[in-house]
């Protein structure tokens, strides 16, 4: 049995936890500068993260490696380092799990390479599942207990890093992708189409992440579900859609938005619920009560949120998102 399904035998849901790229971005990461870098140069720091979602609810935590590919980190010229950076992202998360007071399970983040697959791209699948493996030979030496491939739009880069982590370790493994095209990954895929061929790869869990914030996420699970009721599945949003706003990247989604979105996918069937992009602990805070049943949810932001959902035209797994400047989407996809 995997940590995910013993949990889920007393636990109705397991909480998952919220932004790392964000929230160290306002503690002094540089715009531009790997996230990863810290687990080398301020593990305290990355540890801090953890131990404040481990505090506000969060049940299961991702090791800081999102960015962790060689192909990323070449970009700043530290792709000699790969091994060296997962393993501490997963030696600090299992430091933090083993101080919390209950099992918090250690997820290792896996992020796409950023590279795009032949023939549109140079990428071949031997390159990104040796990739890969190379990550999750430290993410496994560094502790992990479940690798979580995420922010994904290509199936095929699934699959290369779901065959990249077997090579190296038999980890349970979870993959959420990103609809934030038009109900589509960015690179066509629907969410049906993902559950059909996530299912055939024997995955812990699978499921959505990121993208254009709760509404898009709900008609995800809500295909999902429909189509695979015994599927556990992941709902991970952003805390609403990115703004710049005097060069500050803010997010819409308040901490009750992000509740209600909490509630709402739980019932629509996904018991694995975290946030993505924007959302902090006090989100995540947010979340937890609400899944307790102990939040009270004002009607003003029902009203709101229903109007998001109305928006995005939600109910049909075709929800339509806003269309955005790729630079923005760009910018927004680096972060985690
Ligand atoms: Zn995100």
């Amino acid at each position: 049995m995997n940590p995910l399904q013993q949990l889920l035998q007393t636990e109705d849901h397991i909480l998952l936890d919220g932004a790392m790229g964000t929230i160290l971005m306002g503690r002094g990461l540089e715009q531009g500068a790997p996230p990863e870098s810290w687990n080398l140069i301020h593990p305290e720091q990355i540890q801090a993260v953890h131990q404040e979602y481990i505090e506000a609810g969060s049940r299961l935590i991702l090791a800081n490696a999102f960015g962790g590919s060689r192909q990323r980190l070449k970009l700043h010229k530290l792709d000699t380092q790969v091994v060296e950076i997962n393993r501490a992202a997963g030696k600090i998360a299992r430091a933090a799990a083993e101080a919390a007071p209950h099992k918090v399970i250690i997820g290792a983040s896996i992020g796409p390479t950023g590279e795009l697959f032949e023939p549109m791209g140079e990428l071949t699948f031997e390159d990104a599942k040796s990739a890969f493996a190379e990550q999750a030979i430290g993410l496994s030496e560094g502790g992990v207990e479940i690798f979580w491939i995420e922010t994904m739009s290509d199936l095929q880069e699934v699959k290369a890093a779901i065959a990249g982590i077997r090579s190296v370790c038999d980890l349970p493994i979870a993959a959420t992708m990103t609809f934030d095209t038009n109900g589509h990954t960015m690179m066509g895929v629907s969410p049906l189409k993902a559950l059909e061929e996530l299912l055939a790869l024997d995955l812990a869990a699978i499921g959505a992440n990121c993208g254009n914030g709760p509404a898009e996420i709900e008609a995800v699970i809500k295909a999902m579900h429909e189509k695979s009721p015994e599927t556990i599945l992941v709902a991970k949003s952003n805390a609403g859609i990115p703004q710049l706003i005097k060069g500050e990247l803010s997010y819409d989604g308040t901490p009750e938005i992000m509740a209600l979105y909490a509630k709402r996918v739980r019932k629509l069937g996904a018991r694995l619920i975290g946030g993505c992009c924007g959302n902090h602990p006090e989100h995540m805070r947010a979340m937890a009560d609400a899944l307790s049943g102990t939040a009270v949810i004002s009607t003003t932001t029902t009203a709101i949120y229903d109007g998001l959902v109305t928006t995005n035209g939600n109910g049909n797994g075709n929800g339509r998102s806003t269309p955005k400047p790729a630079r923005e989407r760009k910018f927004r996809r680096k972060r985690n």
